[in-house]
């Protein structure tokens, strides 16, 4: 787990591999897997109970979407609450990939084993939101759909506090030369250069440039999905031919 500080009344944290009960493609080098993913092939029982771990650690329901990578931003309040408190809580929140509350007691969730897990508060406002930004988000704009879903609750991005988590780095993420020039002509932060010498995305940078254009300052995680063993990485495990978990970014307002 690593924690971040976004001001007072705020709990956030995001996860790593470790500290579940997942075996195996869904585990880290630390042993027992914290896939809080569905979809991925883990069985449904196991994620439940990583989840519910999850939520134990936060000290309050975690609420998840199903991610489309997309921009819509999902708002939860306190039926939302009830649902996810419940024995059986449902397995998604809905189709989205924001989310945000400014119900007391209820956690949000962002799943991710590469794409850019974006936590965002505005303690004053008592309002917190989530967001998944991987390359179509981020071109999307799912960081501005959040941050307005977050104004009209209330918040003034002055006064908001975000963080960056970690995702798969400029130096490792090899994409297409037009799939390069597509992104970086929207968001010019993102062009990279991987280890190879070939063209890449720093997707990290974008979404900090994305939140810095609107006077938001980020905390930024700096470790790279792809080279950290304790991370969960979509495109690590293809290239060796597997599967793999999902951590998450989680926040709450306590
Ligand atoms: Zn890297």
């Amino acid at each position: 787990m690593h924690p971040v500080d976004l001001g007072d009344g705020v709990r956030a944290f995001f996860t790593t591999g470790a500290g579940g009960v997942s075996p195996a493609p869904w585990a880290t080098s630390d042993g027992g897997g914290l896939n809080l993913g569905l979809n991925v092939s883990d069985d449904a029982a196991r994620v439940a109970t990583n989840r519910s771990l999850a939520a134990e650690r936060l000290g309050a329901p975690v609420a998840f979407a199903t991610q489309v990578h997309g921009d819509a931003v999902l708002e939860l309040g306190a039926p939302e609450r009830a649902l996810w408190a419940a024995d059986h809580p449902p397995a998604s929140a809905g189709e989205g990939d924001a989310l945000v509350t400014a119900e007391r007691g209820l956690g949000l969730g962002v799943l991710v084993a590469d794409c850019v897990p974006v936590l965002l508060a505005d303690p004053e406002a008592r309002v917190v939101g989530v967001a998944h930004a991987g390359r179509k988000g981020v071109l999307a704009g799912v960081v501005h759909r959040v941050l307005d879903a977050l104004v009209a609750r209330g918040a003034d991005p002055a006064r908001v506090r975000a963080a960056v988590g970690p995702a798969v780095c400029g130096r490792c993420y090899e994409v297409p030369g037009a799939m390069r020039d597509e992104v970086a002509a929207v968001v010019p932060e993102t062009f990279a250069t991987t280890d190879a010498g070939t063209p890449g995305l720093d997707l990290p940078s974008g979404v900090v440039a994305q939140l810095a254009a609107r006077g938001v300052t980020a905390i930024r995680v700096e470790r790279c999905t792809l080279e950290d063993p304790e991370l969960f990485s979509h495109r690590r495990a293809s290239a060796a031919g597997t599967t793999t978990g999902r951590q998450a970014g989680i926040i709450a307002l306590i």
